[in-house]
């Protein structure tokens, strides 16, 4: 990949993240940014969150899924330094400068992507769901 490519989707991803922080603290009513607690946030899940006493009328699965993307951006910002990012972590080959523009944080190419969703039609439970979460954070796009 480019220098410049890299570079331009290096700070997308730094302000999706931002942008993702901020719509955490908005739901949890706090600071987490600046709160020592939540030094571990992009690890954490929802089990972890309920140790705290937060604002109860927190909007669980929208928090999973702000959660889910904090980690595919921290995931991707750690592939672009390790120098590893841009490729299908199903296939291997290379995700595409297109598709990265739009969804920086993606995990596999078009074509995977696409035959995962069809799995993910045909099954209904079990296993196979573990790889969807960031179709699951697509799909919360689209209702925005
Ligand atoms: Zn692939």
């Amino acid at each position: 990949m480019e220098r410049e490519n890299r570079e331009e989707l290096r700070k997308m991803l730094l302000s999706l993240r931002e942008e993702t922080l901020r719509k955490i603290e908005e739901e949890v009513g706090a600071k987490v940014k600046e709160d020592p607690r939540f030094t571990t946030l992009s690890t954490m899940d929802i089990g972890d969150l309920s140790q705290f006493d937060l604002d109860a009328d927190i909007n669980y699965s929208l928090l999973q899924g702000h959660l889910e993307r904090l980690r595919n951006i921290n995931e991707a910002l750690r592939r672009l330094d390790e120098g590893t990012y841009g490729y299908c972590e199903e296939c291997g080959r290379e995700i595409g400068i297109k598709r990265l523009k739009v969804l920086p944080f993606a995990r596999y190419c078009v074509e995977c992507q696409g035959r995962l969703e069809k799995i993910q039609k045909q099954a209904r439970m079990g296993k196979v769901f573990y790889r969807f979460e960031e179709l699951e954070g697509e799909e919360e796009e689209s209702f925005s």
